[in-house]
């Protein structure tokens, strides 16, 4: 008779769990568990949209699980002191997890393996957060990672794939334990959720791959996915928490198809930016290659861009989605994103953690290194580019639609004036709009950063 139990983290699926897999082939009962991590609640990155979709994810794993007839552990609390307890309780010899890459998650793994030293429980970490590991590709020339995408991409392509493992049929779980409760969102942090966040878990996330493969707009994803109007998969907040298995996502698209190759190219972003963190554990915090910035902390205009009052159309139509929906079009994240570093020149990571205090998909490799990238300090090419918010605005949303859906004071204007009402009015706009003007001269604002960036 042996116990195993299976310590979820941002794995939260049946299907494609490589560690479950596992544990259910060796073991007579498994034991799977999640630990509300109370550092991570009491952090920045416990934000309510992200721990609101976490307890719908867990409710449908604890849902499926108990179908199988199995259930899931709900503990609340430090992951390596519950993990140890459960394991005296049901006299477990093995815990199981997926590998996770980021700073805190291999300091979570080490606090583990301390906390069973000594009582012959043995820590097993299974690959199932992304296609191919971080440290699996490396450059010819001996870094330890890829900095450029493209050669990445190139070797990405052609690695080696797992076979997907199929979700288990049984999951006979140990006698006489307590499952624990689910507690409500606003039970675990304060704050609000945006209106039209998605709905997490496995079960609607596979509703949403099933929808994103059947729907025409895969086939033109290379076209149209910078249009901010087009529809993209929205599947980037089920990834984050492992409700859809990244190499199942891949496995699922018809390579003759259409789009297969621009998207799968999407998905490769995804794994070049953990790499990059597991390379870089400090990238949240540390520019990746500085350039000397002596950032401006002009609190107003950071407000402005907050709130998505700057007077820029298509800024402001972003910063009001991302509070709306707790998602944001990636070119118009690119955008404001770039208007924050380089037009406002504002520090990027003040930035990024806004992005975080509401993004569903808000992810440490994902979103730091992206932000790194549009404010030139990571790894972009052309460090000192600056996107024109208005050329990009007419030139991916020419019509306008994304602008009128999200700033409704200027819903009457027609394209191409309504990307920049200032230089259609007579001055007159903002009082007769109840629109800002803009908070800063574009040209003057790209002067300025390139001034200061030496160039
Ligand atoms: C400043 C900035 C911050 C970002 N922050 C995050 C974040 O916190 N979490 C996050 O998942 N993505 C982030 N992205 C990447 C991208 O914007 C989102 O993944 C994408 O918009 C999600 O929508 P989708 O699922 O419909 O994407 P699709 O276009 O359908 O793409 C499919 C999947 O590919 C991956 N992907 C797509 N574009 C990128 C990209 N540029 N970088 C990395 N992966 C990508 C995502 O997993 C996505 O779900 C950020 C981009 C920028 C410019």
């Amino acid at each position: 008779m042996s116990t195993t139990v299976v310590l979820f983290t941002r794995d939260l699926r049946l299907d494609d769990h490589p560690a479950l897999a596992a544990a259910l082939a060796e073991a007579t009962t498994v034991v799977p568990l999640f630990v509300l991590d109370r550092t991570i609640l009491a952090s920045r990155y416990a934000a309510p949209n992200r721990v609101g979709h976490l307890l719908e994810a867990l409710a449908d794993l604890r849902g499926g699980l108990r179908d199988r007839g199995g259930d899931l552990l709900i503990r609340q609390g430090d992951p390596a002191d519950e993990v140890a307890a459960v394991c005296a309780t049901t006299g477990a010899n093995r815990v199981r997890l997926s590998a996770d890459h980021s700073a805190y998650a291999r300091r979570r793994l080490r606090h583990l393996r301390e906390a069973l030293r000594g009582s012959g429980v043995e820590v097993a970490e299974h690959p199932g957060v992304t296609v191919v590991a971080p440290g699996d590709l490396r450059p010819s020339g001996g870094a330890d990672h890829f900095r450029v995408f493209t050669p990445y991409w190139r070797r990405w392509e052609t690695a080696a794939r797992r076979t997907p493992v199929p979700a288990p049929e049984h999951v006979k779980l140990a006698d006489g334990l307590d499952a624990g409760d689910l507690p409500a969102w606003d039970d675990l942090v304060g704050g609000s959720r945006s209106p039209g966040v998605q709905t997490g878990g496995e079960s609607a996330a596979r509703q949403r791959l099933r929808a994103w493969l059947e729907h025409d707009g895969i086939l033109d994803y290379d076209d149209t996915r910078d249009q901010l109007d087009a529809q993209t998969s929205r599947l980037s907040a089920d990834l984050h928490f492992g409700c859809l298995s990244a190499t199942v996502v891949e496995a699922g698209l018809d390579r003759r198809r259409r789009g297969h190759d621009a998207f799968v190219r999407q998905l490769c972003w995804r794994e070049f930016n953990t790499q990059v963190l597991a390379a870089n554990p400090s990238l949240p915090r540390r520019d990746l290659r500085s350039q000397g910035d002596t950032w401006d902390h002009d609190e107003e205009a950071f407000a402005a861009w907050k709130d998505g009052q700057t007077g820029i159309p298509v800024i402001d139509a972003g910063m009001r989605q991302l509070q709306a929906e707790g998602w944001m079009h990636n070119r118009v994240r690119l955008l404001t994103a770039s208007f924050l570093a380089k037009h406002l020149y504002v520090d990027w990571r003040l930035g990024a953690w806004h992005f975080m205090d509401w993004l569903v998909d808000g992810d440490l490799a994902n979103n730091f290194a992206q932000w790194q990238w549009a404010a030139g300090t990571g790894t972009d090419s052309r460090p000192n580019r600056v996107f024109n918010p208005v050329a990009q605005a007419r030139r991916y949303d020419p019509d306008g639609a994304y602008v009128h859906r999200h700033v409704p004071e200027l819903a009457h204007l027609e394209a191409p004036v309504i990307h920049a009402p200032w230089e259609h009015g007579d001055g007159l706009f903002a009082v007769d709009l109840g629109y800002p003007q803009p908070i800063v001269d574009l040209a003057e604002a790209r002067d300025r950063f390139l001034t200061a960036r030496g160039r």
